[in-house]
């Protein structure tokens, strides 16, 4: 029985993969030609998918980084882990719950050494995200160039028998957007034809530096250099496959490519992220590279939630019991399981974020392709949509009450397990990280 196991094409080799997370910020997935863009933003990672998995909807769990890369780095929800910011007077950051396990710590247990590169302050704060992790790094506002430089110089010092985990956090795409000099094709001329009204280019100056006129430009622009930051971040990836091909690593480590949330660009008459729960800022990529797994598209709902727990049920390893993400890999096995179609997945925004991020509490479910969506401050009510027949949320419709208590029952679950994990630490900001964090276009009262 065990020689006929060993042949089969979806077993994993004996040496434990390395795994590593690759997490664009802001990176909306409908900008990438994977997932149905007109330009091409990036080759590298088309081709790349070629070879892997590509989850067709993956929500993340919050549309701005570090409640949804706390999830990432979890398994689980923002209720669940507790990782927020709260604004005011005192800003501060709740802290991941001391039962939550990490992502990171499980790894530990199973033999990885765990790398974390990070450029992006808002990481820097003591939220318990490096819990687990041997090496965490802020490495500011670095390009991925220079991570990727940096994470060779550490992989290049690990024992070839020692498995890694490596997690890479990018912020290119984020704004304001390192320009590249790279021609796309032209654009969609639905975007070309709109000039940004006056108030629009008073806040977004705010984001995109380096645009000195008063006259508000057209919104093609600032499309035009998120896309071109895009390019330039999958230069960079292009350059990484290679390397990690080289140097026979990519046969031998499991590769996932996702984003902390998306990017509005005045889709539903916002800029930037982490105030909706529309599509534009909270679809992101998923795609899944694993030596052995068949290449697949992957239309069931899913989220950022679910790559934690998916990797230690791919190495074979015991997920966390606070892991509500869902695992979609069979035990140990490069297969993909049965998800039930009917899975919902959720996000959440928190209020107490005020500025950019998040003025109104809400709550967002999506199962099929049904989204409900409860906005309860300011306005109190609930929206649902069809993402088939209206994939860019212009027809909101009452909610029916099967998908309120949907929303509801989910909501109040996640509430309770978090709660029942006990309160999460409060630390609070110090005036470095607000001062680091201004110049990402964060705003403090
Ligand atoms: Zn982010």
């Amino acid at each position: 029985v065990s020689a006929w196991l060993t042949l089969r094409a979806d077993r994993l080799p004996s040496r434990p993969l390395d795994v590593q997370i690759l997490l664009i910020d802001t990176l909306r997935a409908d900008r990438l030609p994977i997932y149905g863009y007109g330009r091409s933003t990036a080759p590298n990672l088309t081709s790349f998918a070629k070879s892997a998995v590509v989850f067709d909807n993956t929500w993340a769990t919050a549309s701005w980084t570090l409640p949804s890369t706390a999830s990432v780095l979890t398994g689980t929800y923002p209720s669940v882990h507790g990782v927020r910011a709260k604004n005011g007077d005192k800003p501060s950051v709740f802290t991941v719950r001391q039962r939550v396990e990490t992502f990171a710590e499980a790894m530990h247990q199973a033999g990885y050494y765990n790398i974390a590169l990070i450029a992006n302050f808002w990481l820097a704060g003591e939220h318990g995200i490096d819990r687990g992790f041997d090496h965490y790094q802020i490495m500011g506002k670095a390009t991925a160039e220079e991570l990727n430089a940096r994470a060779r110089e550490l992989l290049e010092k690990v024992p070839a028998d020692q498995p890694v985990f490596l997690y890479l956090h990018y912020l290119d795409v984020h704004a304001p957007y390192h320009g590249y000099d790279v021609e796309l094709e032209p654009m969609d001329p639905k975007f070309t034809e709109r000039r940004l009204a006056p108030y629009e280019w008073g806040r977004s100056k705010q984001l995109i530096k380096g645009f000195k006129s008063d006259t508000p430009p057209m919104l093609s622009v600032f499309i035009d250099a998120y896309d071109k930051a895009i390019y330039g971040w999958d230069r960079q990836f292009g350059a990484w496959v290679q390397w990690l091909g080289e140097t026979g690593r990519l046969d031998r480590t499991a590769i996932a490519v996702t984003a902390d949330h998306g990017e509005e660009f005045l889709d539903h008459g916002r800029w930037a992220h982490g105030n909706s729960l529309y599509q534009e800022q909270l679809w992101v990529p998923w795609i899944l590279r694993v030596p052995g797994l068949q290449p697949a598209r992957v239309e069931t709902p899913s989220s950022i939630a679910d790559i934690a727990p998916t990797i230690l049920t791919l190495l074979g390893e015991e997920v966390p019991e606070t892991m509500l993400g869902v695992a979609q890999v069979r035990s140990g096995m490069a297969r993909l399981a049965e998800v039930d179609p009917d899975r919902s997945v959720f996000a959440e925004l928190n209020a107490d974020g005020g500025g950019n991020w998040g003025n109104s509490e809400m709550q967002a479910a999506r199962r099929r392709d049904t989204k409900v969506v409860r906005r309860n401050r300011n306005y109190d009510g609930y929206q649902s949509f069809d993402l088939a027949a209206d994939p860019n949320e212009r027809l909101d419709t009452p909610a029916s009450p099967e998908l309120v208590e949907l929303l509801d029952d989910l909501a109040a679950k996640y509430q309770d397990i978090g709660e029942g994990l006990g309160r999460p630490g409060n630390v609070e900001m110090s005036d470095d990280l607000k001062e680091r964090l201004r110049s990402l276009g964060y705003d403090f009262e």
